[in-house]
């Protein structure tokens, strides 16, 4: 199937093929004439699937078509859960509406209020927002809502996770009942499905891939690693260069700012993406990358939620994701559209239960893999604090280090890790509960 095969607006299939596109993904060819006909749309369809397109592109058209309101009101409404996601379907929308008279902007928080205000109040056409800031902005009575034809719910159950539905639902509130709504997301849960139920009118649902399958092109392997081997590790693998563009995932904002430093010590050109982060240096960060200036982002869930980085050769899951979606979610940044990508995770030993979980989800096992040249036996550092009050605690058997512990500063810096993380806080809090396990 080709794009000119689908009935879009010549000035849109202009810019499709400026964007080099030829032909249409799965979700594009599924989704396009559905919504082109008015219908609401359940799209199930992971991130890197062009899922952006599929929406955008018959959104678009039918705007093109439709004759404007003689005095200016916003027409279309997309929400989605983070700045980053805003701020990329901006960049698609902007590049696919680039022949035509139309006008977007973005409301999210972190950033001045006014330049949004003034949009709102200008009535532009097509609004991207994040619900938070858009329910401040509306609550103090900018914008005009009462013309929107279209509203769309991108990561629909991303949105949910945060905690967005009473906003979701009072900016539904204000919108006319007679529209077109179109939702996206990687899972149907049964909290999506009350949504749509809520919001949206006999909907046609478009699956692509099985459902919560990570993405076809990716290929993936787990590392069995040690918890204080994990710098380690993940300094001997940026050793190679084939690891060109590599996004690192961990747990919490504290831990992605301790690799940043660690491989700052490495001279890895490294940022950050964390919600700790203004909303400049989170936009700087995922430009340099975009780039290449940096070779490694290291980010959070929620922050990386979205981003849009063509040619991401590796996605590291530093920390293992405690849940099978937060999985899919980061090893779609890689392998995106017909891009091929690889996925390594960092497995210790509190993981193998959130392995196996993932697993059983995506229903086959991912293979193991070993650093050949790394040296996986060296000791846990040595614990800083003996509790002199529990002399039944044997003292630790510590094995000499070996020569590729010794050569690695990484190995044994202690502050490397989150205090939930560092298995001699573990160690002692396991002999405080059971002093005989010692
Ligand atoms: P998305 O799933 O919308 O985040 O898109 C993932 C990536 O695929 C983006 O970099 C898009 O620019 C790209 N993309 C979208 N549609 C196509 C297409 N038909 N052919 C090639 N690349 C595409």
């Amino acid at each position: 199937m080709s794009f000119s095969s689908l009935g879009l607006d010549p000035r849109i299939l202009q810019a499709v093929q400026e964007a080099g596109y030829t032909d249409p993904t799965p979700i594009q060819a599924a989704a396009i004439p559905a919504i082109l006909t008015g219908r609401d749309l359940i799209g199930i369809a992971q991130t890197g699937t062009g899922k952006t397109a599929a929406f955008t592109l018959p959104l678009l058209h039918r705007m093109a078509l439709a004759t404007p309101a003689p005095r200016r009101r916003t027409r279309a409404l997309v929400l989605a859960p983070t700045r980053e996601l805003a701020v990329q379907i901006e960049e698609n929308v902007k590049a696919y509406a680039r022949h035509l008279p139309l006008t977007v902007a973005t409301v999210f928080g972190g950033v001045g209020e006014r330049p949004q205000i003034n949009a709102l109040r200008a009535g532009t056409d097509l609004i991207i927002a994040c619900p938070g800031r858009l329910m401040d902005l509306l609550g103090q009575g900018h914008g005009d809502f009462t013309g929107i034809e279209t509203l769309i719910l991108d990561e629909a159950d991303r949105m949910l996770d945060m905690g967005f539905l009473p906003s979701i639902r009072r900016i539904i509130r204000g919108l006319p009942r007679q529209r077109q709504t179109l939702l996206f997301s990687a899972t149907l849960s049964k909290e999506i499905e009350t949504l749509t139920a809520e919001f949206q009118h006999h909907p046609e649902i478009i699956q692509i891939g099985r459902r919560s399958n990570p993405a076809e092109t990716v290929a993936q392997w787990v590392y069995e690693v040690p918890a204080h081997l994990k710098p380690g590790l993940l300094g001997h693998l940026l050793e190679n260069p084939a690891l060109s563009s590599v996004l690192v995932f961990t747990r919490t904002k504290h831990g992605a700012d301790r690799i940043a430093r660690r491989l700052d010590s490495l001279h890895i050109p490294c940022g950050t993406l964390h919600s700790n982060r203004s909303q400049n240096q989170r936009l700087k960060a995922l430009n340099d990358f975009r780039r290449g200036t940096l070779r490694v982002l290291v980010a959070t869930d929620i922050a990386a939620r979205g981003i849009d980085v063509d040619g991401i050769s590796h996605v590291v899951n530093y920390d293992f994701p405690p849940h099978p979606e937060d999985y899919v979610h980061r090893i779609g940044r890689t392998g995106r559209a017909q891009a091929i990508g690889d996925a390594i995770s960092f497995v210790s030993s509190d993981d193998t239960g959130a392995l196996r979980d993932l697993e059983r989800f995506i229903g086959r096992p991912i293979p193991r893999q070993k650093a050949e040249t790394f040296d996986l036996s060296a000791p846990a550092p040595p614990r800083p604090l003996e509790a002199p009050s529990r002399p039944q605690q044997r003292p630790q058997q510590r094995r000499p280090p070996s020569p590729a512990a010794r050569t690695s500063p990484t190995a044994h810096d202690p502050s490397i890790y989150p205090r939930h993380q560092d298995p001699r806080r573990r160690q002692q809090q396991q002999a405080r509960r059971d002093p005989r396990s010692t």
